[in-house]
């Protein structure tokens, strides 16, 4: 369930919040607000502990819809290091929400990029074609961490390892 957010606890729930934030304003005299309530539920129910999903009353917090320029509800926003980074307006699939916020949460940086099976560090990526390069004599990693954090921000690559051939993703438990 989406916990209910008041004025007076805004700026510490979401302006402060270290994780992204999404917040659907609405009004108890709104149809597609009722529609939209349990999809909101979901998406809390599905980020729990990566992202906080709020329900706020815009008749009982004014201030703020007014603030964030609300002009029509059901209006959801999503908020990242305490500023917004986006919103929809109307009554909107779970799966375009899920996208949005999916795109907000950061994949943790790999420490190290190493077959799991022979710990050679010469891999390669699988879906895009795109070689990391090789290693240094001695097993050095591949280039900087950050590099690399680039590349593989996305879930989706698989890497390949060029001496034994085992595939995998880095982001998934070996
Ligand atoms: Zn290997």
């Amino acid at each position: 369930m989406a916990a209910e957010l008041q004025s007076s606890n805004f700026d510490q729930e979401v302006i402060k919040s270290s994780t992204p934030v999404v917040v659907d304003f609405s009004a108890v005299w709104c149809g597609p607000c009722k529609m939209l309530a349990p999809v909101i539920d979901k998406l809390a129910n599905a980020y729990e502990g990566k992202a906080k999903v709020f329900k706020m009353d815009v008749d009982n917090s004014r201030d703020i819809a007014t603030k964030f320029g609300i002009r029509g509800v059901p209006t959801v926003i999503f908020f990242k290091g305490g500023a917004e980074k986006d919103r929809v307006v109307g009554l909107v699939p779970y799966e375009m929400l899920d996208k949005k916020l999916s795109a907000m949460i950061e994949t943790p940086v790999p420490e190290a990029i190493k077959c799991p099976q022979c710990q050679s560090t010469q891999i390669t990526s699988q879906e895009k074609g795109f070689s990391l390069g090789k290693a240094a004599a001695g097993g050095v990693l591949l280039g900087p961490v950050g590099l690399l954090g680039g590349v593989l921000g996305s879930k989706k690559i698989n890497v390949v390892c060029l001496n034994c051939g085992h595939s995998w993703s880095p982001d998934a438990k070996e």
